[in-house]
Order: C-alpha cells, then sequence, then structure tokens
C-alpha cells in the first residue's frame, strides 16, 4: 500500500471512529499512555504527517524545526488536520516537539492541547516515579476536560486489548526476522500502521489473523519455540542468549532510524529495482519496532506506575539517554540476527537523529555491516534519488 493510500485509510478510520461518537486524541511521540487514554473513554491515534502537505516556511515557527513537525503544523495551518478531540505533545524529548506544541497552543487557543513530559534519563525508579506523577496529572487533565473520570475497568480491557495487539505483532516481528518468506514486510507494516491508527478490537482481530496463519506454517516448521524465544530476547533488550541458524540465501537488511513509520519505508522500497521481498527483514524504527515491543501494563501496582514501567521499558529513543545500551544491541542484532546491510533514516532536521546516526554507523562498521545514511522528509521530495541510494546499496551488500 502507497503512503498516500495509508493516509487515506487512516483518515477513513478516524471519520468512522469520530461518525460513531468516539473521541480521538491524537500524539505525535510514539509513547503515549495507551491503556490511561482508553480509561477516559477515547482512542489514541497518532497524528501522520501527509507527503501532499507541503511543509514550508511557517513564520510562527523556529528555524529549528524539523521537516515532522513542519508537515503537521502545515496540515493545521491550512486545515487538513483530521478532527481530533485533542493533541499531545511531549516534553523534553526534542526542541521541535517543545517549540511547536507551545505555538500550536498559542496560534490554535481552541485546540485542545497536552503536554506529557518524558524522563531524559533511565534513572530506573526515579524515572518511573517522574514519568507515572507525569501521566496522573495528564490523566486529571483528561477528566476535568472531557468529563470523564478514569476507569478501572476500561484501564483492565486496554491492558488486555493492546496485549493482543502487541503480543501478536511481537510475533509476526520475529517470523519476520527468521523466515521472511512467511510474512512480507508490507503485510506487518500495514499492521502496525492499523495498531497506530486505533488501537481498536478490530484492528487486534486482524492482526491476530495473520498471526493465526503464520503460526500453522511455524508449528509445521518445528520453529514455534524459536520465535518465542527471539521474542522474549528481544522484549528484554538481550539478544546474548539466542542462537540460531538463519537461512541466508539473499542479502537481508534492516533498517534503524526515529520517528519514522514502517508504512514509509515499505513504500520506499515497492519501486526499489530488483528488491526481493524478503530483502527488508527487521525495522528498528521508533514507529514501528520499538512501539511494538513495549513491555505490558501490569495491573498489581498503581496504574500510573505501571503506565509509566511500560512506557520506560520500551527500547529507548534518540531523544534519551541510553546510547551505549542501544549500540550494544544494535550490534547484537547486527551480529546474531545475520544481517549484511544497515540502512540508517534520519529525519530531516531532526536534531536527535542526526546526533545518533554517526555512532550507528560507527557501530555497524565495526562488526563488518556496510550502511548507508537516507535523510527523510515528510513530503519525500527527493524521493527518486532515495531510492536510486537504496537500490546501490543493495548492489554492494555481500550476503556471504
Ligand atoms: S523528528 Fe526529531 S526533531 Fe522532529 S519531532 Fe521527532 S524527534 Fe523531534
Amino acid at each position: 500500500m502507497s503512503y498516500p493510500e495509508v493516509i487515506e485509510q487512516s483518515n477513513q478510520v478516524l471519520k468512522a471512529l469520530v461518525d460513531a461518537g468516539e473521541r480521538v486524541l491524537g500524539y505525535i511521540y510514539p509513547h503515549p499512555p495507551h491503556e490511561i487514554i482508553i480509561a477516559h473513554g477515547l482512542k489514541p491515534s497518532l497524528v501522520r504527517t501527509n507527503p501532499s502537505v507541503v511543509g514550508a516556511y511557517e513564520a510562527s515557527l523556529q528555524t529549528f524545526s524539523c521537516s515532522l513537525t513542519r508537515n503537521l503544523f502545515s496540515q493545521r495551518v491550512n486545515n487538513s488536520f483530521p478532527q481530533l478531540a485533542g493533541i499531545v505533545f511531549s516534553g523534553n524529548t526534542c526542541d521541535a516537539l517543545q517549540n511547536v506544541g507551545d505555538v500550536w497552543r498559542k496560534r490554535f487557543p481552541k485546540d485542545n492541547v497536552f503536554r506529557l513530559t518524558y524522563p531524559v534519563g533511565d534513572l530506573g525508579a526515579s524515572s518511573v516515579d517522574f514519568l507515572a506523577m507525569e501521566i496522573k496529572a495528564f490523566s486529571d487533565e483528561l477528566a476535568s476536560l472531557y468529563g470523564e473520570e478514569f476507569s478501572e475497568s476500561s484501564f483492565r480491557e486496554a491492558i488486555m486489548l493492546l496485549d493482543e495487539i502487541r503480543n501478536a505483532l511481537q510475533l509476526l516481528y520475529c517470523v519476520r526476522i527468521l523466515h521472511p518468506s512467511l510474512i512480507s514486510y508490507n503485510t506487518l507494516s500495514s499492521l502496525v500502521g492499523e495498531f497506530l491508527t486505533a488501537p481498536t478490537q478490530e484492528a487486534a482481530d486482524r492482526i491476530k489473523m495473520t498471526w493465526n496463519e503464520v503460526l500453522e506454517r511455524i508449528e509445521n516448521m518445528g520453529q514455534r519455540n524459536k520465535v518465542g524465544q527471539l521474542r522474549d530476547s528481544l522484549l528484554n533488550h538481550d539478544l546474548s542468549d539466542f542462537e540460531t541458524v538463519i537461512d541466508t540465501s539473499g542479502p537481508r537488511i534492516a533498517v534503524i532510524g526515529g520517528m519514522i513509520e514502517p508504512n514509509t519505508v515499505a513504500g520506499l522500497l515497492e519501486n526499489v529495482h530488483g528488491i526481493s521481498d524478503t530483502t527488508l527483514v527487521l525495522d528498528m524504527l521508533s514507529f514501528g519496532f520499538k512501539t511494538v515491543f513495549t513491555p505490558p501494563v501490569g495491573i498489581e501496582d498503581d496504574p500510573y506506575e505501571e503506565s509509566a514501567r511500560s512506557i520506560l521499558g520500551a527500547h529507548s529513543e534518540p531523544t534519551q539517554e541510553g546510547l551505549p545500551k542501544r549500540i550494544t544491541f544494535l550490534k547484537d542484532v547486527l551480529t546474531r540476527l545475520s544481517i549484511h546491510g544497515l540502512i540508517v533514516c534520519e529525519q530531516s532536521f531532526c536534531d536527535p537523529d542526526e546526533f545518533e546516526s554517526p555512532s550507528l554507523e560507527r557501530a555497524a562498521k565495526e562488526v563488518g555491516v556496510p550502511t548507508v545514511k537516507l535523510p527523510l522528509d515528510s513530503e519525500l521530495s527527493d524521493r527518486a534519488r532515495i531510492e536510486g541510494r537504496i537500490q546501490t546499496f543493495l548492489e554492494t551488500i555481500d550476503d556471504n
């Protein structure tokens, strides 16, 4: 599915939800507290960039705004933005989001604009406490604005729903890594896209149905346990105990980067001449792998603490401290999962991506994996050249 088709489909889903009387809360940063939002009777939905809207110069924005925030702001300025009950900006993640959130509130005072501030560092229990307090304040704001108090029963239902979705997607990610011929990257990225558009029961049913179809074949191959072991290792951020022989016929590529959707990457690869359906075996993108491999929210403790623990248990972002851990994990992925080439995506004018990518390239080089860096803007204005670079890169990969 092309990215414009993804946006069209996403808009239709959102419209159907709104027509059915649902309130949709948009988010921009990849780790919103989904379960808490649902516990207030709202549907969380990723606010997507739109390649057909030019994120042009906007006098209200600071010069350091990235292409993603410019595109979102331009959609709002020209009224092509989806119908949302509110929008959540993150604090402490990057200057661009912090600033655009402030400008948005000033420029569109009737919009319900929220800010959820994330801890930058990984300080264990202190970071959990900090984020739990932030999520509690956010939850109180939702209750006061929409008049719907936090519901314990809806929270528990949301935990089960998100578990179903993430669990099936995690297993499908692992199947794609171990046996890429069993599920195409296009299918996987479309399912992730459905989750991002709205974590509904319908989306969960489609994702589970795909997993059940794949499961039968995995069981026939005697690989069910291996898929489960890989899922556990990826959830624990530790591949050191994972051993398997991967069939490496043909090059195996991974893609890494920040706030870029798997659907965008799948759309780019569609036009790359000669690429095989089994070439891209793993994305390590913020809106893909890092969102999917988020540990479940527990039910034992305070809901805000459990929610914070789950968010902070996900693989960390370029906006957070923890680069050495990310580098160690990347090297393990490249070596233990038989990756022959790495595509490093950078959102144009994104400081966190631009600070991170030299370290990613160096790490790959240290384990003998070639890389190509792709600067992407939300309009994919350089599309033909980017596709050409991917093709040239693939031609240089040695998969022996
Ligand atoms: S793309 Fe980069 S600069 Fe833009 S909002 Fe995301 S992290 Fe911030």
